[in-house]
């Protein structure tokens, strides 16, 4: 069958591992979405994802990005009802003018509700906020063969679609609670810390702070584990009437041969960054900046890794495990000497379900140099992660072995019955679902 619309397009995961050529259609009506389009396909938002989550090889790409409208607002009930393409940037442009915020905000502006959906995805204090899911009311879920239903909150296939990677269908429109903003600016007191275990505590101390993250040294030449943690507050009132967001922000197709991340520049790097982002107590930054703190920089950073690319693992472990997974994470990292750049660390709270990344405990992130060494050393990483029964995050991680995602999510099995229920001859499938044979 002759799938209208279409062409070939070479999609790339962002951590620059996998690349595939398939048919790619942007819909731009409802009405193209429900021709009925029965052949392998996976849908797709801006395609920002780490792994290869929203391509596959044979299978068609459904772009939702052109379906990015407000639809509705209930001033009363500060609730919204957006097509699932609108990136967090429009939204949240939009939403500033109603003084009114989605709490939860991952680290780029041009994700798109959609794939805040489909990974469920966490902000920059996932322990007062939670994940995704917390913020949303329902859903309205596409099938080709099952057409258009609404998901209400905690319904067993509004569950699996949040950290469903688009398996479940296309989510077409999302029902999203907003909050009042109090200011247009937050106010964040850097510390310096020498641990991760100091940042532990602090996170502790500080739970109801706006933001409420660390990142930590990976180098073991020098100063490791030493870092800054952001505790960040609302400001008082508005300074102005808008808000302050670049023209651009679309991430830049440079690449540079080799990576410039290295034995000497990792760790001088992240001294120089210390002593920058600690040379004030208090640092007032207007709330696109402190949303997205990387907008520009991020964009170098990952650049900076060279054509190769890099790999990023990001592991959720208990609350009553801490200590001790801190304690053989870092062992690790002095043996084995990987190429490690940053440990990035999060406290998070959350009810586990299906495929979702949230429980109680706290988020560690590592990001290397993608090399041979880097994968020998992830392997280690899989087996600590099975031992702690520890979640490792699958929208980061885009080599991450089956296995470990089948004991760690607990319910691995249920997810992919359910799939089985819902779409017999499994439509829905991406270069992800089939590693992870899901
Ligand atoms: C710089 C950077 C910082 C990041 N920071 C964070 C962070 O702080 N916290 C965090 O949790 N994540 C973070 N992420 C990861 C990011 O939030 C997720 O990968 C997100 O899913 C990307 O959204 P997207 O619109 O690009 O979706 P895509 O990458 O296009 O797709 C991701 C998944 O969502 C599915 N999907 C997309 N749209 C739909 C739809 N309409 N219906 C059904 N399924 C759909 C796709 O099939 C795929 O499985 C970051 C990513 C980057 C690049």
């Amino acid at each position: 069958m002759k799938i209208p619309y279409t062409k070939n397009t070479t999609f790339t995961s962002f951590d620059k591992t996998v690349s595939i050529t398939t048919l790619h259609q942007k819909p731009d009506r409802t009405r193209m979405l429900e021709e009925s389009i029965t052949t392998f396909q996976i849908p797709r938002g801006s395609g920002l994802s780490y792994v290869p989550a929203s391509f596959g090889q044979d299978t068609l790409v459904r772009e939702l990005s052109p379906f990015n409208r407000i639809l509705e607002f209930d001033v009363k009930q500060k609730t919204v009802v957006v097509e699932s393409g609108i990136t967090l940037k429009k939204l949240l442009e939009w939403s500033f003018t109603e003084k009114l915020y989605l709490p939860v905000q991952p680290g780029y502006p041009d994700i798109t509700i959609g794939g805040c959906v489909a990974a469920n995805v966490h902000g920059k204090n996932p322990h007062k906020y939670g994940s995704f899911k917390e913020h949303v009311i329902w859903i309205e879920l596409f099938h080709p063969k099952n057409g258009s239903r609404i998901l209400e909150s905690k319904s067993e296939l509004f569950e699996a679609t949040f950290g469903g990677l688009g398996l479940t269908g296309i989510i077409t429109k999302v029902k999203i609670q907003l909050r009042d903003l109090p200011s247009d600016r937050i106010t964040v007191e850097p510390r310096k810390v020498d641990s991760m275990i100091e940042s532990a505590e602090i996170f502790e101390r500080n739970p109801n702070s706006e933001i409420l993250y660390a990142w930590h040294n990976g180098s073991i030449l020098k100063n490791f584990e030493k870092g800054v943690v952001q505790i960040g507050s609302f400001s008082e009132g508005f300074l102005g009437n808008n808000l302050i967001v670049p023209k651009k922000t679309t991430i830049k197709k440079i690449q540079i041969p080799i990576s410039f991340w290295g034995k000497f520049t990792i760790p001088l790097f992240n001294s120089i960054n210390r002593n920058i982002e600690t040379s004030q107590n208090k640092i007032e930054k207007d709330i696109f900046n402190n949303f997205f703190p990387f907008t520009f920089s991020t964009q170098w950073y990952f650049v900076l890794y060279g054509k190769k690319g890099f790999r990023e693992c990001q592991i959720l472990v208990s609350k009553n495990n801490i200590r001790d997974f801190i304690h053989d994470l870092t062992s690790l990292i002095r043996k084995e000497k990987p190429d490690l750049h940053l440990m990035g660390l999060k406290p998070f709270r959350g009810e586990q379900k299906f495929l979702q990344y949230c429980r109680d405990g706290l988020s560690i992130t590592l990001n290397f140099k993608n090399s041979p060494s880097t994968s020998h050393f992830l392997s280690k990483i899989d087996e600590l992660v099975m031992s702690y029964k520890a979640l490792p995050y699958i929208i980061k991680d885009s080599r991450l072995p089956k296995n470990i995602v089948e004991k760690c999510y607990p319910q691995y099995e249920e997810f992919k019955n359910l799939l089985k229920k819902i779409d017999p001859d499994r439509i829905f499938k991406s270069y992800l679902s089939e590693q992870l044979n899901l």
